[in-house]
Order: C-alpha cells, then structure tokens, then sequence
C-alpha cells in the first residue's frame, strides 16, 4: 500500500506476516514474568526472584538439518522449537522465552509461515514457553523465488543456582545413565533419506518429533553430577562431557537401550543396531552421571516412572572404552555428527 507520499510504505508484506504470526501466537502479553511482548523494539521480561536465567539457540536449516519433500512446516516448527528445549532441559532449567528469527525466499507462501509458527507454537506450549518477538528476512537479495528456509530459535530458561547442572560435574566412580533408547532417530533420517517409506513410522518420528524431557531434567536438577542432551550421538557427547569433566568412560554395550523397532528395523537390513545408537544422533536424550551416595534416590525416580533412565557405564579416570558382549574391553573415537566436516 503506497503512503501518502507516493512512497511505497517498505514491509507491507512482512507486517501482514507478523500479524498472521500473532494471531496464531495468541495473547503471550499475558504471559507470567513478561512485560512486553510481540509489537515494540524489543520484549521485557521480569526474571524470578533467585533464578539464573539460561540462554541458548539453535537454527534448522534447509536441507542442512530438513528437506521440506519429507519433513511439514508444522514438523519443522515443532522440531526447531524442540531442540532447544532439549538443551535447557539437560542443564535441569525450565523453559521459558523464545524469540525466533526466519529467513525465506520472499516468495514463500504466506500459509507455511502460519503453519511453521503452529508448529513452534504447539511445542512451546507443551514446554510452558511464550513466543515474544523475533524477525523475519529474505534469505536471497535478488529473486523473489531463492533463498533456503531457515529457522533460528533462541530460548530463555530459568534454573537455580544449586539446580543448574554443567557438563563439568563428573567424578571417577559416577554411574553413567541414559533417557528413553538411542538410535532410532538416526535410523528414521536413513529411511527418510533412502525412500521416504511410510514404514517404521516409529523411527521416522522420532526423527522429526524429539521427545521432550524437562521433566526428567528438573528431577535430575539435584541428583546428576553432569548432563547434557544427545544431539551428536552418544560417543560425541559423552566426549564432551568426560572432557569438561576431565575424567574418563567405559561403557557396557549390552546395557545401551536400544528399542525392539530399531532391533526389528536392523533384523530386516542386515544391520548392526550398536552403530546407531553409539553414533546418530538426534536422539535428543539427557545423558547424566550420578555419585554412588545418589543412586537410591535416582533408582526412586525411575521406580516412580518421573525418570526412565538406565545405566550404560561407569565414570573411569581417562580415556573412552566400551566393553563389548565377550566382555572385551575396546577404546573408541567418536564418529558422531560434526557440524563443520
Ligand atoms: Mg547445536
Ligand atoms: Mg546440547
Ligand atoms: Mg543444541
């Protein structure tokens, strides 16, 4: 719409976007502890009284981290949103604040921006975080129809000081214990890859839907030694984990959980189901050690179902080890995703 002056009024189109993002975004002004929202220069939030505010982002790429011939809008929204939680989760905070930055072809249809943000929306929901501003650019200056989608999250969580668990914390002696079962994510991305059948949905899923565990990481807040989630793959950021800690780990691989799917999946290709659950990645697990003297209140937690976790190993002195099915004990390199090879 020209203004008064004859000039073309710049972002008619990204105001009208932003006004179909707040209608599916809901009244967040309301939202506990914000006292701005959506609408100004930038948000104002109001911290809890003794809390450390955590901050963290990440992005999903096209074609990078989603190709959008398998993967919805609503999927990428969810996911994004997701991955982020996941960190907060595994530094025993509670998600609270997002901003989100797109970039897209300028021509891409006003719906997959609504259906993106329903997304988004859907799983901050399901993490008790509010949507309060964000941005959108062209991610090609030139030709309306270039340019990747990109989606960039920034998430605020909030934790106590005693509550707050770092990577760092891990002792000679440590139980290692794992969330839920390894390796199915990597598993569905192969599937999604190779032909996009329908069949093992379960792993397709949980591919493109990460299982959320704040509350697993809340309860484990005062338990875990260390944590981090898997995102890499397990060796990798076990790795990071035992080089904060400068410790060492060996692993048993008769304990790692590996789901009976991804056991059925590999019974069909002929595969070793191991490799998937020590490498892909994208399980988006917490990955904790806890002292021996905290064991009985772990083993209560996952007695009461607010946890399901196993042990996969021990906290060593140096170096990464796992002690195979013979009872043969192997050094191993991770060879986990790495964002830059
Ligand atoms: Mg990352
Ligand atoms: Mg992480
Ligand atoms: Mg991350």
């Amino acid at each position: 719409m020209p203004s008064s002056s004859g000039i073309p009024i710049r972002s008619t189109c990204e105001f009208k976007r932003i006004e179909d993002i707040q209608r599916v975004l809901g009244a967040t002004a309301k939202a506990p502890g914000v006292r701005l929202s959506i609408g100004d220069d930038a948000a104002a939030i109001a911290p809890s009284q003794g809390c450390l505010l955590l901050l963290t982002t990440d992005s999903l790429v096209e074609n990078v981290h989603f190709s959008r011939s398998y993967m919805t809008f609503r999927q990428i929204g969810y996911k994004a949103m997701a991955v982020n939680v996941s960190d907060i989760a595994a530094m025993g905070g509670v998600p609270r604040y997002a901003l989100i930055a797109l970039s897209m072809k300028k021509k891409e249809p006003a719906g997959n921006i609504s259906r993106l943000y329903q997304g988004l929306n859907r799983c901050a929901q399901a993490s008790g975080v509010y949507i309060i501003g964000g941005n959108i650019t062209a991610s090609s200056p030139s030709h309306a129809d270039e340019g990747g989608f990109s989606v960039c999250v920034m998430l605020v969580g909030e934790t106590t000081p005693y509550q707050m668990v770092r990577r760092n914390g891990a002792r000679v002696g440590d139980i290692l214990y794992v969330t839920g079962t390894l390796g199915e994510a990597a598993a569905g991305l192969e599937i999604l890859k190779r032909s996009g059948s329908p069949r093992f949905s379960k792993l397709i899923n949980r591919h493109k839907v990460p299982t959320l565990r704040i509350r697993e990481g809340r309860a484990l807040s005062t338990i875990a030694s260390a944590m981090t989630d898997i995102s890499d793959g397990l060796l990798s950021d076990l790795t990071h984990l035992i080089q904060a800690s400068g410790v060492g780990a060996q692993l048993v691989s008769d304990h790692i959980p590996i789901s009976p799917t991804l056991k059925h999946y590999c019974r069909e290709t002929g595969n070793d189901p191991l490799p998937y659950a020590l490498n892909g990645g994208e399980d988006y697990e917490l990955l904790f050690t806890v002292p021996e003297k905290k064991i009985n209140k772990l083993e209560a937690l996952i007695a009461g179902r607010v946890v399901a976790a196993c042990p996969i190993g021990t906290i060593t002195s140096k170096g990464l080890r796992v002690q195979g099915a013979s009872g043969r004990t192997v050094s191993v390199t991770p060879k986990g995703y790495d964002h830059l090879k």
